[in-house]
Order: C-alpha cells, then structure tokens, then sequence
C-alpha cells in the first residue's frame, strides 16, 4: 500500500464529508499518509494537490521522504493556508479537531480574516477521520509492527528470567530498555512499567527505586518503537515460589486472555470482546479489580483505533491488530495484567507476543 493509495483513500473520505481539502496536523498521520518523519509540519491534500509544508529544518528530509507531496517552506503559523486553499479552489478545509490548538484555530482565523482570498474559506471539524483509517493495517505496517513486537518479547524474555530479590525497578527497566535498543528499537513507545508487589496495583506506577523483594509479583509493561510502530506488552512475572494467591490471580487473567483470543470474530464490537474476558474475572469474583479496558489498537501510536472496552462500539474487522490485556489488582497486594497484541485474520485473532508466560494449572 503505497502513500498514492493511502491518499486515494482520504480523498475518498473526503468526498463523503463533502470536503475540499484537508489539513493534517497530527504527527502520526502527518507519517502515515507522507512518510515524514520530522517533527513539524502541515500535510495539505486537496482533490488534485498534495503539500507538505515545514520549515527550513526539514525541507530537505521532507523531499526525500515524501517524494509524493510538493514540499512547501513555511513558518510555524498557518498564514500561508489561505492562499494554498484559495490556489486549490477549496472552500471547505477539513481539519483534526482532536488535535488542532485553539491556538492555532484562533491564529487561523485571523489569517483568513486578513487574507485577500475569495470568500467561503472554513475549516471543518472532523474526528478521528483518518486515525480510524489507521485502524486497519496494510501488509508493511504489519511487518514493522511484527519487528517491534519481537524486540520486545525477546528482551522480556532475556530479563524477566534474570530478576532476583535485591535489584530495583529501575535496574530492571534500563535492563529492558537495553535490550530493546541493542536489537534496533529507536525508542521506547512509552515509559516502561515495572511495578513490583503494591507497586503493581497503581496503573500509572512506572519503574523507581523501589527494592524487589522475595515473594512478589512483578508487572511489567513496555513496547519497543520501531520505525515509528509501537509494541506494547505485559507480562507478569513473580519472583520465588508462587504463593496461592498468586496462582489463583494469575490463572484467572490468563483464562481471561485466552478466552478473549479465543472466542473474538470478525464483526464484534470492542464492547463484546471486553465482555469476553470481563466474564472470567467477573465470575472469578474479581468483577471490581479489573478497572480498565480489555485492550486498544495499536500502531503508529501505542492507543489508536479501535477501542476495546466496555462502552466500545468500534467493529473489529481483518487487518486490525490490538492489544488484549485483562488484568486484576489487589491494592493491598499487587497486580496481574497479562498483555498480547493480536491481529485479526480470516475473522479470528491471531496473537503476534510471543513472550513467555507464566506455566499454571488453568
Ligand atoms: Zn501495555
Ligand atoms: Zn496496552
């Protein structure tokens, strides 16, 4: 899928909104539908043209990556928007209102008030338009996602193992970190979890200074980024003998996990496929611990399109890949969350982690 079919493709969705053009501003889509990878930057596609407008730092890159759009050097403001639209015959200019500053509406605005272009030139709110595109990955998404899951899982696999009693959070972290950036991972999609006994009962916990201890569980959540792709992986690990608890928590996600890779087709709501797994826990009787979504797409941002949770009306369909990653936290405990990413193909999911689970009776 080259970028001249991924802008046929917008143009095809524009149409549908009855728009002339449309303003990119979002990095990842900026990426996805020119291939640009600096940091600044407009995309402008109207039905017959398509600029890419950076400035001076970035023009050369800009020419080399995106041999499909005329590169256009502009400053920071969008002052230069008026007449490109004016040029392009556009009246309605769509734009992402998700991401758009009312900074840089207002500056807009202003431009357009000041512009000496005909009359009618409006920006169109539009939501997510393209990110839901995004949701449905082509064949090279697909390799380089499958690359950033590999790094991941083998560094996983590689530091999970060596963790012992003594070593902080943050050692295990920078040895994951290593790991993944020795294999090629240009960075971390996000900062890297690791939560070690209570720890691992706060969502947001990320990895400090805190002592692992015999006895504990252990979760960790990290995903390598590989050319502009996001992994994202959990996997929880317990450090010594597995005491009751442990194994009763953790052999109730997993049957959750499984379950949900399982059973989940092709036309099922995000909403459904949640209640696949919400089911197991629920029935467990940790129906109140397990306080977030079952999963979320995943890609050029590590939460995309589609929504996996339980008011999620998003239809799963083939080619999409997402996470599923149920979990249970006891606050005066820990936590078990056990992530995957999956892809769906030929209606059913197929999981792309591979890292090593914990072996229990299930
Ligand atoms: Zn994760
Ligand atoms: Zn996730």
């Amino acid at each position: 899928m080259s970028t001249t079919d991924r802008l046929a493709q917008l143009r095809d969705a524009l149409k549908e909104l009855e728009l002339d053009a449309f303003l990119v501003s979002s990095p990842e889509n900026r990426r996805y539908l020119s291939g640009f990878t600096g940091s600044a930057g407009y995309l402008f596609i109207s039905r017959t043209d398509a600029v890419l407008a950076t400035d001076f730092r970035y023009i050369e890159q800009a020419g080399k990556q995106s041999s499909e759009f005329r590169v256009e050097r502009t400053g920071a403001s969008l002052s230069w928007l008026p007449e490109m639209a004016s040029t392009a015959s556009a009246r309605r200019v769509g734009f992402e209102a998700e991401v758009m500053t009312v900074g840089t509406h207002t500056a807009f605005l202003k431009a357009v008030a000041e512009a000496d272009v005909d009359d009618g030139l409006t920006l169109v709110e539009t939501s997510d338009m393209i990110d839901k595109i995004r949701a449905t990955k082509y064949e090279e998404e697909l390799a380089l996602l499958t690359r950033a899951i590999e790094i991941t899982d083998h560094a996983m696999d590689e530091i999970g193992p060596a963790i012992v009693p003594g070593m902080t959070e943050a050692q295990v972290a920078w040895g994951l970190e290593k790991s993944m950036r020795e294999q090629g991972a240009e960075a971390m999609a996000f900062d890297i979890i690791v939560g070690a006994g209570t720890n691992g009962a706060l969502p947001h916990h990320r990895a400090d200074d805190t002592v692992i201890q015999n006895g504990q569980p252990i979760v960790i959540d990290m995903g390598a980024a590989y050319e502009g792709y996001c992994a994202d992986l959990t996997r929880t690990i317990f450090v010594g003998e597995p005491d009751d608890t442990f194994k009763k928590v953790y052999s109730t996600v997993l049957r959750a996990q499984l379950a949900a890779q399982e059973q989940v087709r092709a036309g099922m709501t995000g909403e459904e496929t949640d209640a696949i797994s919400r089911d197991v826990i629920v029935e467990a009787g940790y129906g109140d611990a397990f306080g977030h979504s079952l999963g979320h797409g995943v890609g050029l941002a590590v939460h995309e399109y589609p929504r996996v949770g339980p008011r999620a009306p998003d239809v799963l369909a083939d080619g999409m890949v997402f996470t599923i990653e149920p979990g249970i936290y006891l606050p005066e405990w820990g936590g078990v969350r056990i992530e995957d990413v999956v892809v769906m193909e030929s209606g059913r999911a197929r999981v792309l982690s591979k890292a090593a689970k914990i072996d229990v009776d299930l």
